[in-house]
């Protein structure tokens, strides 16, 4: 018996099972096997006046945005295949972040500190050899899904919205002036009718996968590891860190950070769908091999409390364009979360305020065409510019390179965005790109490392790094043109729609698609500093 297959079993929930029946899926994406689902369709009928202005299909980050678009007036049903519960493991954030869920009104300052769980210390950065970065603030608290979920179900209720919990949606059709969604509860079927659908359904969303037509992800990253007690005290995390060199083609980057149930410790990696490419549950038996030397620990002196597994598939065409009227994705359906980080919980964070107010605009004016919610997931060349990042922390699995290429290529560029400061650290660190800070961190690289940066060349090859260029490219014009647009903003608050509707749009683009929503916490902003 494996460690992975004595230590899981072991572990409530059945999660030997679980991460079987996960493989399967993973296996199904590597063998190209997976089925195009066929659940939206389209009539080109009025139906009789809708019953909702928005359901929402998918409890888990829909709920947010449910009830920010209930607080504000809006008819909002939550459609949720199982109990709109939250999992047991805490979402890694900043308190700066979560700040935003008291800003846009959803909870009070209480709610919020009822609901973060964990706070830590400082968090390390380090691969192979190379020195270790420490940075403060930065996914340091630990959010409890449970709670938080629970406090936005009440204020969703109490804003008059409706949560349909143990039942799914099978099929939707788009008419001409609303959506009629199909569900399952048990034996009962039921039809509900509304004006706009979010598709908040997750990675796997039958919608999102009917809409990328069996397009193959372009690569995933895979992820696993467990919350354990028994381990020596330790107040710090480790934030994206790898002490091997590559192995199985693989190259091993290791997450950890106190949990309110212990010390949570994942390993992860990113890698394209070959089908040689392990399974998860191989890649389980490799973090038990390896996670005595990573902390320390004998896997005996721990108490295991639970088993994490994922695996992210990643699209280069993201964020995902619904190709019908009237349908959204958002959340990890959308595809609009980072590459690298695939923190959906902190994007949907992010985009909150964006999201709420550009729907409640498209509500507001009926601009439900599929062009006009295209521009509330549009083209942001700093999520697009993060491909070539994640195509550097992997290899090819017929590719030959040095063992230690990817730790020292990291070691070198972190070496030197830490020199750079907060400034330059702290956005990248929390998934937001802007172009002066990778501007200075490309030049130092450069200059500090010639040899590091050109071994990337052959690596990634000339296509992506031709393409990377285009991208990079965008993110300046697009900082460029928000600074110009800003200059009208108050005034293009003032014109009628649908004008004002695609201008504050394309302004959001500029913004977010270039990082400036982005602003440092005071503490980190060396001008603040005494
Ligand atoms: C191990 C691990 C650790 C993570 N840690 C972090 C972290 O620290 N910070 C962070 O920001 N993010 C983290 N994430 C990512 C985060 O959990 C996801 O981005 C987030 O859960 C995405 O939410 P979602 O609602 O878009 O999709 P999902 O979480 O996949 O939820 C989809 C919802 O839709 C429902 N659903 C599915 N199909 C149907 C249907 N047919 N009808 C009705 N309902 C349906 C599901 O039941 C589910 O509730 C982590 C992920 C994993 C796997």
């Amino acid at each position: 018996m494996t460690h992975t297959e004595h230590i899981l079993s072991q572990l409530p929930g059945d999660s030997l099972s679980g991460l079987r029946r996960l493989d399967a899926r993973w296996q199904d994406y590597k063998q190209g096997t997976v089925p195009t689902p066929k659940v939206v369709h389209q009539d080109d009928t009025h139906i009789a006046s809708p019953d909702w202005d928005v359901a929402v299909c998918g409890g888990t980050l829909g709920i947010m945005i449910g009830c920010a678009l209930a607080q504000r007036g809006w008819r909002v049903a939550v459609l949720e295949r199982g109990v709109l519960k939250g999992r047991e493991q805490e979402w890694n954030i900043s308190r700066h972040e979560l700040a935003a869920l008291v800003q846009v009104g959803l909870l009070s300052a209480a709610e919020l500190e009822a609901a973060i769980a964990t706070d830590y210390g400082p968090a390390r950065i380090q691969f192979g050899d190379g020195p270790g970065v420490w940075v403060e603030g930065v996914l340091n608290s630990g959010v409890d899904p449970v709670i938080l979920l629970d406090c936005l179900k009440q204020r969703f209720l109490d804003a008059g919205g409706q949560v349909l919990e143990q039942t799914a949606v099978e099929s939707l059709t788009v008419h001409r002036n609303g959506v009629a969604i199909a569900t399952r509860q048990g034996d009962h079927t039921q039809t509900l009718t509304t004006r706009l659908v979010l598709d908040a359904m997750g990675h796997f969303s039958p919608i999102a996968l009917q809409a990328r037509q069996g397009t193959p992800p372009d690569a995933a990253c895979l992820v696993v590891g467990t919350c354990a007690r028994g381990y020596p005290e330790n107040a710090t995390g480790d934030l994206f860190v790898s002490f091997t060199p590559i192995q199985r083609q693989c190259q091993y980057f290791w997450e950890a950070f106190p949990a309110k149930d212990g010390r949570t410790t994942y390993l992860f990696t990113y890698v394209d769908l070959h089908p040689d490419r392990p399974s998860l549950e191989s890649l389980f038996d490799d973090y038990f091999r390896l996670l005595p030397e990573y902390q320390g620990v004998e896997l005996d002196s721990l108490t295991w409390k639970r088993a994490l597994f994922g695996f992210f598939p990643c699209y280069r065409h993201s964020p995902l364009r619904s190709p019908w009227d009237r349908i959204l994705p958002i959340g990890d359906s959308s595809g609009s979360q980072s590459p690298l980080s695939f923190g959906g919980f902190g994007n949907m964070i992010r985009h909150l305020d964006r999201l709420t107010q550009g729907i409640h605009s498209a509500l507001d004016a009926d601009l439900l065409s599929q062009a006009a919610l295209a521009r509330l997931q549009p083209y942001q060349p700093n999520l697009s510019v993060t491909w070539l990042f994640q195509k550097a922390m992997s290899v090819g699995v017929q590719q030959a390179i040095a063992p230690n290429q990817i730790n020292e290529l990291l070691a070198a560029v972190f070496q030197e965005m830490s020199q750079l400061g907060d400034p330059v650290l702290k956005p990248f660190l929390q998934d937001v790109v802007q172009f002066p800070a990778l501007l200075q961190t490309l030049v130092r690289t450069g200059l500090f490392h010639p040899g590091t940066v050109i071994n990337v060349v052959p690596q990634v090859g000339i296509p992506a790094l031709l393409d990377w260029t285009r991208h990079y490219l965008n993110l300046g014009i697009y900082a460029a043109l928000f600074q110009l647009g800003a200059l009208w903003q108050s005034q293009i608050k003032t014109w009628p729609n649908p004008q004002r509707y695609y201008l504050s749009r394309l302004l959001d683009a500029w913004q977010y698609g270039s990082g400036q929503d982005y602003h440092l916490p005071p503490s980190s902003n060396p001008s603040d500093r005494p």
